[in-house]
């Protein structure tokens, strides 16, 4: 069959790998090591340096279509796949999605709503821009971040010293939003220009960690209705082809905003892979292929998937007895394959399907809680 490009050998490209490789296609995933998560469900693994032109070449030589799974990749690397095959998401979208000032100015100068930002660069600039906006303010990298590492919530001046200024280039502070709820819309884009969205998620996070998501979320028919429509223009604001998710801080009844952005499948979407007719990883494999897309519609009343992070792992490494929690009807166990268990660090997660959304919720909990 054809072959498919994977940049990148984590969680997100191996689920990717599994659905690619179930329509039949081959999955050649471009990594560190062939003992990363996607890596070891591949077709075959390229391995080496991903600013490395030679090596990049020799991979993408091997595919029709070039993909990834995580936003901090070299957009240099990108750019030169591209070169070779069809790439998707282009390189210019991930030079926006990897900036979050970039990233925040160009929805924002496309009338869509975001968290009010500046960047700033020192104790004093924060300063500044909390007399604009209040305390508390959150500080981020401006790049390279992802589950909340590299962030500072300040709640006075006297936090901002805490900062190390010194570690990263570019800093951004973003207004501290008292959001009623989180959610994310996973949306997919065709190169034919077709747009479909997934029913809204619902996400608490733990420790600024993406903790549960679920589905139907609590959302009005409005907010849902708004938080896809803001969603099916983010998408066509960056020509995406692909997945992308948004991340929304709902405010309040008539205020959604735009948290951020990830232009591939996303963790709150996992869900899916139970509780859709399509899952997020197949619609992104139907998107970047040129084939239509499927239906989004959820076939179950309701689902939920809990993240199992490093911290569940004994100091050995050892994980824990799924036993019990598997005996709980309905719950599905997705594992990354990762041996090297790390506190915060995602090494599988949870699905429950259930008649409706708190129940998958309290399913997915009790499995989740009989763990510990
Ligand atoms: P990931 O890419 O894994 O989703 P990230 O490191 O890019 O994470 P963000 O999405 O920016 O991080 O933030 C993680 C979480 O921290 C948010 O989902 C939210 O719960 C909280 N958070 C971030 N920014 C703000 C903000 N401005 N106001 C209130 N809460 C925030
Ligand atoms: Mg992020
Ligand atoms: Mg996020």
């Amino acid at each position: 069959g054809a072959t498919i490009g994977m940049v990148g050998g984590g969680q997100l490209g191996r689920m990717f790998a599994i659905a690619a490789m179930q329509m039949g296609y081959d999955v050649v995933v471009f990594c560190g090591s062939p003992d990363e998560p996607a890596g070891q469900v591949a077709t075959r693994t390229v391995v080496g340096d991903l600013l490395d032109h030679a090596v990049v070449s020799q991979f993408a030589q091997q595919c029709q279509v070039i993909t990834l799974e995580f936003e901090n990749i070299p957009a240099e690397t990108i750019r030169w796949c591209s070169e070779f095959a069809p790439t998707y998401p282009s390189h210019h979208v991930l030079a926006t999605a990897q900036d979050r000032l970039v990233e925040k100015t160009t929805f924002r100068d496309a009338g869509l709503a975001v968290t009010p930002y500046a960047a700033v660069d020192s104790a004093a600039g924060v300063g500044e821009f909390a007399e604009q906006h209040g305390w508390p303010v959150i500080v981020k990298t401006a790049r390279s971040g992802y589950d909340g590492k590299g962030q500072y919530r300040l709640d006075g001046q006297a936090d901002a010293a805490a900062v190390p200024w010194e570690s990263a280039d570019a800093w951004i502070a973003e207004k501290w939003i008292s959001f009623d709820r989180e959610a994310s819309v996973v949306v997919a884009r065709s190169a034919a220009g077709e747009v479909r969205c997934f029913p809204p998620f619902e996400n608490d996070h733990r420790n600024h960690i993406l903790d549960v998501s679920f589905c139907p979320s609590t959302l009005s028919p409005a907010q849902q209705q708004l938080a896809n429509s803001i969603a099916t223009r983010a998408a066509d604001v960056l020509q995406l082809v692909g997945v992308l998710c948004v991340e929304f801080f709902v405010v309040d009844a008539e205020t959604i905003l735009i948290n951020e952005v990830a232009p591939r499948p996303h963790n709150s979407g996992h869900l899916t892979i139970e509780a859709c007719h399509t899952s997020q990883f197949e619609q992104h494999v139907r998107a970047v292929c040129g084939l239509p897309l499927g239906s989004t519609e959820l076939r179950v009343g309701g689902a939920a998937m809990a993240n199992l992070l490093g911290d569940l792992w004994s100091v050995d490494g050892q994980h824990p007895s799924w036993d019990q929690a598997l005996a709980v009807p309905s719950v599905s166990l997705h594992l990354y394959g990762k041996t090297d268990a790390k506190v915060g660090r995602k090494m599988g997660h949870l699905t429950a399907t259930a008649g409706s959304a708190s129940e998958a919720v309290q399913a997915v909990n009790q499995a989740r809680e009989s763990l510990i």
